[in-house]
């Protein structure tokens, strides 16, 4: 079995929710649909305040290039397009939607036997977008020109707590296998490949037993962060992407167990991307599991349906390693967020840092193979181009180095920042 050399092995604690199935979220009074819940630019509203909409609807369009369209995940009255605080801490545009409850549908009229073009044509119709946390636009990864030969699925679901995918490859296994299908049919692949981690032993026995011939699972070593591209690659197929490339350039293309999953609702029942699964869990929730929530839906709704104790001393969206801070129950999920953590004080680490002692534990936890205390001194410096020599663009924030940092530094951040600078002044 390849594997990726470095990474590290954080407790799991996927127990918590990985038994509990898939049932229905909280149904919102209003919903907040980010303009920008992708890579690329924001989509434009196509709705005016006062205009009835219907769920599976579109609200905003992709804009040229890079983008995603947007859908009402409920049947409502568009209330406002303006500004409403995002994980990020800054304001960004919203449509607010307010919930009619007679969940009217208006869905995409299904595909009947469609070729590559055709199912290109409705993952981009459908807005879907990479729902393992990158939120790059599907269809334009997929169009590869025939440049790829294999698609890799991603259903290593390495961070701690997640199990949404765990349990979509349990539950969906055979939509997702024809979202597969749908997904090799748009990038010319003629194989796949799901990766899957060694601790989803049910997962990896029901996959091998329906799939065979093009497509075939590949156990992988429990190992973080086996489900970053790179790393993923390399697992499912032994192939290694040069530094700075794409996937595509090795000749395979990835994509995650919920984008597949998503493409087959759009293919065949007709159903924009405007909800997911997500995980709640931690030591913390009144109630962990895995839940189909609607985009735009207020953390606070959340929280009130599975949400935390007296002792709940930190929410945390997206997964313990990767993911942020919630710092305010107003803000709204989106195509992209996999899970809400209630974590209570035996699970948050509180962190002072103090000085580098030198030790080189970040260094040989970086599966990138980069020197975070030294890309952290550059950006301290503000030596942003030295920071550029000692790679902090080939960063993945996977917080590898914070984790194992004995001296608690804020390392993952100090190069996000580092890479964030260096993106803006285009050193
Ligand atoms: S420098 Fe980036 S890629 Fe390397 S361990 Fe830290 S967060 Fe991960
Ligand atoms: S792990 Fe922490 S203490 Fe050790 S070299 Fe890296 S920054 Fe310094």
């Amino acid at each position: 079995m390849k594997t990726f050399t470095k990474g590290v092995h954080p407790a799991g604690c996927k127990d918590l929710s990985e038994r509990e199935k898939i049932g229905a979220g909280p149904e919102p009074a209003h919903v907040w649909l980010a303009l920008s819940q992708h890579i690329g630019a924001p989509a434009v509203p196509v709705v005016e305040p006062g205009q009835r909409v219907l769920r599976g609807q579109l609200v905003a369009k992709k804009a040229e290039g890079l983008s995603a369209n947007i859908y009402s995940p409920i049947a409502g009255v568009v209330k406002e397009v303006a500004g409403h605080i995002t994980i990020s801490g800054k304001k960004k545009d919203h449509i607010r939607i307010e919930n009619d409850f007679t969940d009217e549908e208006m869905l995409l009229p299904r595909l009947a036997e469609p070729d590559g073009a055709a199912v290109l044509a409705r993952i981009e119709e459908a807005g879907i977008v990479g729902m393992g946390g990158a939120g790059f636009p599907t269809a334009a990864k997929l169009a590869v020109g025939g440049r790829a030969d294999v698609l890799v699925v991603n259903g290593a679901e390495c961070e701690p707590y997640i199990t949404c995918d765990h349990r979509i490859m349990l539950e969906y296994a055979d939509d997702l296998l024809r979202g597969i299908r749908f997904a090799m049919l748009a990038c010319g692949a003629k194989r796949a490949v799901i990766g899957i981690e060694k601790n989803k032993r049910d997962a990896i026995e029901l996959l091998s037993a329906k799939c065979g011939g093009d497509i075939s699972v590949r156990p992988l070593r429990t190992r973080y962060p086996q489900g970053a591209e790179k790393q993923l690659v390399y697992g499912c197929t032994g192939r290694t992407i040069p530094e700075g490339k794409l996937p595509v350039d090795a000749g395979a293309v990835v994509v995650n167990v919920h984008t597949a999953l998503s493409i087959f609702r759009a293919v065949e029942l007709g159903e924009p991307c405007y909800r997911r699964v997500m995980t709640v869990s931690g030591k913390a929730a009144k109630k962990c599991g895995n839940f189909w929530v609607k985009n735009g839906t207020p953390l606070r709704d959340l929280a009130g349906f599975c949400g935390g104790d007296e002792n709940c001393a930190r929410i945390v969206c997206g997964g313990p390693m990767m993911g942020d801070a919630v710092f305010s129950l107003k803000i709204c999920t989106a195509k992209t967020s996999s899970s809400l953590l209630f974590l209570d004080e035996s699970e948050c680490e509180s962190k002072v840092a103090s000085v580098c002692i030198g030790c080189g534990r970040c260094v040989q936890a970086c599966p990138m193979g980069l020197s975070p205390t030294f890309i952290e001194e550059a950006l301290f410096k503000k030596d942003y181009a030295e920071a550029k020599r000692y790679g902090a663009l080939a960063c993945i924030g996977c917080g590898c180095c914070s984790y194992v940092c004995p001296a608690k530094r804020f390392l993952a951040q100090s190069v996000k920042l580092a890479k964030k600078i260096i993106g803006e002044r285009k050193i």
